[in-house]
Order: C-alpha cells, then sequence, then structure tokens
C-alpha cells in the first residue's frame, strides 16, 4: 500500500516530516485524532530499514494512543513520533532540533519517552519545547511510569478475577508473570502483598534472582510460560507473545499484563481466545496507567491523584469484558467500540453551535 494510503485507511488527521542535514535528523510526527486533546505519545529512536517501515509504525503507535486515552477516560487524542536512525548515534542536538519541530505544532502533539529515549533526552527536548512529558522530577517531572503501570494492571488483574471467579481477590490465585522487569517486579510486588502465588519467566536471570529472593514462588521455563496451570498468565516483556500457535495450550482462564501488542494477530488471536473461553485483557486497557501518570503532569497533579485514576483501570477492565459478553463482542472489539463511542459523543458535543 501507499504511504499516503495508509494515512487514509488509519484516519490520520496530519503527520509531519521532520529533516535537518546538518544534524542528521530525520523524524515522523504523526497526529492519529485529536477529538479529545492534544495527541500525545512517546518519541522512539529506531533504525528503520527504510522511511516507509518508520512511517507504518508511528502511524500504527499514533492511532493505538488515539484508542488508549480514550478508553483511559482521558481528554487526550493519540499521537506518536519517531526518530529514524542508530540509536548509539543520537546526539543532544537531534533532540534539540526534534523538539523545535515538537513546538511548531503549537501543542497538537506532545512528546514523551520511548524506545530508545530517555529521561535525558526529554529535558533536551524541553530546551526547545514545553510540549514534552516524562522530563526529570525536579523540573515538574511524573518520574518512571513503571510503578503507574504496575498498579494499574494489578488492578486489571483484580477486575478480571472478579469477572471470571466472583472476587476479586488475589490471595490464593496463581500468576505467571513473563518479564520481571520495571513493571513485571512491581506487579509480583502488588499479588505478593495481596496473598497471591508467584511464577516467574524471563530471559535476564538476575531479575529472575531479585523476584525470587524478595517474593519466593516458582520458575518457568519461556518454552513452557504458555501452558502454566494457574490463574493468570501476566505478560510483561514483549509483544506478539500469543498467537494461533500457542493458543490451544494456554490452561489459564486470564491474560492480563503490561506487554503492548501482546496478540500478535489482534483480530484472529481475540477471537481465537474468546472461543476458547480464555478472558483476556486488552493489552492498551490494562496498561494505561503510565499514560494516566503523565496526564497528571500535565494537569500539574499530585501523585496521589494519579494512583487514584489508575485505580479506576479495575472499573474500565470489568467494564470493557461486560461489554464484550452483552454484545457477543472479543474484549478487544468491545474496548475499541468503547473508545470509538467516547469519541464520537465528544464530537458531537463540539458540534453544537449554541448562541
Ligand atoms: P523492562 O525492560 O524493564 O522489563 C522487561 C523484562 O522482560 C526484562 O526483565 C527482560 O529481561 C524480560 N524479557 C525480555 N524478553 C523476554 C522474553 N522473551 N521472555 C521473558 N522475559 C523477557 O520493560 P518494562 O518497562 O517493565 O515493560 C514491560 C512491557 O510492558 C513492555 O512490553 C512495555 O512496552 C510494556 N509497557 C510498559 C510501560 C511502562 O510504564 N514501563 C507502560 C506500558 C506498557
Amino acid at each position: 500500500m501507499e504511504p499516503f494510503a495508509w494515512m487514509h485507511e488509519l484516519d490520520h488527521e496530519q503527520v509531519v516530516y521532520c529533516h535537518n542535514k546538518e544534524l542528521g535528523l530525520r523524524a515522523i510526527i504523526a497526529i492519529h485524532d485529536t477529538t479529545l486533546g492534544p495527541g500525545l505519545g512517546g518519541c522512539r529512536f529506531y533504525d528503520y530499514v527504510d522511511e516507509s517501515a518508520a512511517l507504518k509504525d508511528v502511524l500504527r503507535l499514533s492511532r493505538g494512543m488515539t484508542y488508549k486515552a480514550a478508553v483511559a477516560g482521558l481528554d487526550l487524542g493519540g499521537g506518536k513520533a519517531v526518530i529514524i536512525g542508530d540509536p548509539s548515534l543520537k546526539t543532544d542536538a537531534m533532540m534539540r532540533a526534534f523538539g523545535r519541530h515538537v513546538e511548531s505544532l503549537g501543542g497538537r502533539y506532545i512528546t514523551a519517552e520511548d524506545m530508545n529515549t530517555s529521561e535525558h533526552d526529554m529535558n533536551t527536548v524541553r530546551q526547545e519545547t514545553e510540549w514534552v512529558t516524562g522530563v526529570s522530577r525536579y523540573i515538574g517531572g511524573s518520574g518512571d511510569p513503571g510503578p503507574s503501570t504496575a498498579f494499574g494492571v494489578f488492578q486489571g488483574i483484580r477486575a478480571c478475577l472478579e469477572v471470571v471467579f466472583g472476587s476479586p481477590d488475589v490471595a490464593g490465585r496463581t500468576v505467571a508473570i513473563q518479564g520481571v522487569g520495571s513493571v513485571g517486579y512491581q506487579l509480583a510486588k502488588h499479588l505478593h502483598d495481596g496473598g497471591a502465588k508467584l511464577i516467574f519467566s524471563d530471559i535476564n536471570q538476575g531479575n529472575i534472582a531479585r523476584a525470587l529472593e524478595d517474593f519466593g514462588g516458582e520458575v518457568v521455563d519461556g518454552r513452557v510460560f504458555w501452558e502454566t496451570p494457574c490463574d493468570v498468565l501476566a505478560p510483561c516483556a514483549i509483544g506478539g507473545v500469543v498467537h494461533e500457535r500457542n493458543i490451544a495450550g494456554i490452561r489459564a482462564p486470564i491474560i492480563a499484563g503490561s506487554a503492548n501488542n501482546v496478540l500478535e494477530d489482534e483480530d484472529r488471536d481475540a477471537r481465537l481466545l474468546a472461543e476458547k473461553k480464555i478472558t483476556y485483557a486488552p493489552d492498551y486497557v490494562i496498561n494505561a496507567g503510565g499514560l494516566i501518570a503523565v496526564y497528571a503532569e500535565l494537569k500539574g497533579w499530585p501523585h496521589e491523584k494519579a494512583m487514584e485514576d489508575a485505580a479506576r483501570i479495575f472499573d474500565t477492565v470489568k467494564r470493557v469484558l461486560n461489554k464484550a459478553s452483552a454484545e457477543g463482542l472479543t474484549s478487544l472489539a468491545a474496548s475499541n467500540k468503547l473508545a470509538e463511542e467516547r469519541i464520537a459523543q465528544v464530537a458531537a458535543v463540539q458540534r453544537l453551535r449554541l448562541p
């Protein structure tokens, strides 16, 4: 498909190509939908094979942000940026130049950290624009989003337990976590404190050792993770981990974790999971705690308010699962519909012309 055809198909408002030969900057900023508010989404620095691959990625990711913010109930739209190139060649000057491009959009796009960009980079971007989040705490930032994300995932797991077993209590439940890094470790802590039994899988032996030492539990080999008998499988590592080749072997009734793009093929795999009566908490719904924290940063709200809002992921996940069963949809289709309904309602309000 031609690049502009992708833009039409995914229904983007604006796509900006940013270039500076002298500094070696090549970036694309995609604004998907600003009905609910400015498009917010991270800036990814990645060595794409070509500009087409970068464009495809930024269009897909920015659209995802629209849905994520909409379902989380935030007054934010969807945006994302990619800087094309080898991240080891990243310079402060490049990040400042990127910041100028962000500034030129006058607040329609707000940037943040993403793959291969750091808090330091956001501080650098901040020198050129105020439309940036994830800056250091000493200049008003909200710091690492990992703990807020983990708290939201914990609430989402409780919601799934209530829908499946009639009680949100994690005590005595067994949760298998794939990836005990920033989010997985914090999630394990909440579950451990709540009395859950834990099973870990990670390719980093140091992270496994830390989790075992702090919370006890068992370890499972990554090759058989998806067949682990347990109440909840919590993918907190990488994407594309659930697919038609492993769904048949899944024995847990619930999949709920922080990883982005959990399903290899969204529609197909969501359907296969629903057919197998496995409750799936859509990734972008359950992992919105970090975005909620960044939104609080933008608003100047205290951290406690961000955590209160992240706790509402419990209600949001329940609403999505209940809508799915009431309307005979997959959970993913139900959350997409919730997002589209909220955007349509706000758009209708915006069309009101009253004296
Ligand atoms: P992280 O890098 O801190 O931790 C990832 C962990 O997964 C590491 O311990 C790593 O060794 C392990 N891992 C990597 N590949 C693995 C594999 N194949 N099998 C098992 N373990 C593997 O990352 P994070 O910040 O904790 O994020 C985890 C996931 O959650 C990612 O998919 C991320 O996109 C998503 N997410 C994170 C946040 C956040 O606030 N950090 C927000 C939303 C979504």
